[in-house]
């Protein structure tokens, strides 16, 4: 048997159909989106490839067929990819709760980050931070949005000395775990949580 690229097993992040054959049973259990036939676990649906090493299995997350454009409302989900002192640029990764490719651009004004007054934006959120937010306006490009509102905000953020994940310990109050650097955000109520959904 010769191993081509129909063959060989398939890598974390690679695109797949239906039908490719993404492993053998003996290095991988087959997981969500696949099946196994035989010796060969294949994928079951049309997505990317997503391994965990540890459990040794493979899966495919399949991706959105119908396409998810932001509307006014909508709450949405993104990484800080800029910050100037008056706006923030957000490249948005979910609309809605689902996960959307390519991503959205949005930028957010000082004045949108939270009900108190905010000389610049870096009193409240910073580069890299993921944040949850709300569209206000989808006629414009790049989309207008908000974040205030209690779950609106940082949802995740990083130290900004060590890059180790920041603990909340108080309202808009973040702690580094490592180097105990303490850092201000508007956080939304569940900062850390690690859910992406918002709550009704
Ligand atoms: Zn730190």
């Amino acid at each position: 048997m010769t191993l081509d690229i129909f063959d060989r097993t398939k890598e974390a992040g690679e695109l797949v159909f239906p039908g490719t054959r993404l492993a053998v049973t003996e290095e991988f259990i087959g997981g969500y989106g696949t099946y196994t036939e035989g010796n060969n676990i294949y994928a079951a649906v049309a997505g990317k490839v997503s391994i965990n090493i540890e459990k040794h299995e493979i899966s495919v997350m399949s991706k959105p067929t119908a396409a998810v454009i932001p509307k006014e409302g909508d709450i949405v989900i993104g990484g800080v990819v800029n910050a100037s002192l008056q706006m923030i640029t957000v490249s948005i990764h979910y609309v809605k709760n689902k996960e959307v490719y390519p991503t959205y651009t949005m930028v957010i004004h000082v004045s949108q980050i939270s009900r108190e007054y905010l000389d610049t934006v870096d009193e409240a959120v910073c580069l890299a931070d993921i944040v949850r937010a709300k569209v206000i306006d989808d006629k414009t490009i790049p989309l207008q949005g908000t974040l205030i509102g209690s779950q609106l905000g940082v949802i995740l953020a990083s130290c900004s000395r060590c890059g180790s994940q920041l603990e909340k310990i108080g309202r808009d109050k973040l702690k580094c775990k490592e180097c105990a650097y303490f850092e201000k955000r508007k956080t939304t109520i569940d900062y850390g949580s690690g859910k992406l959904a918002f709550k009704t």
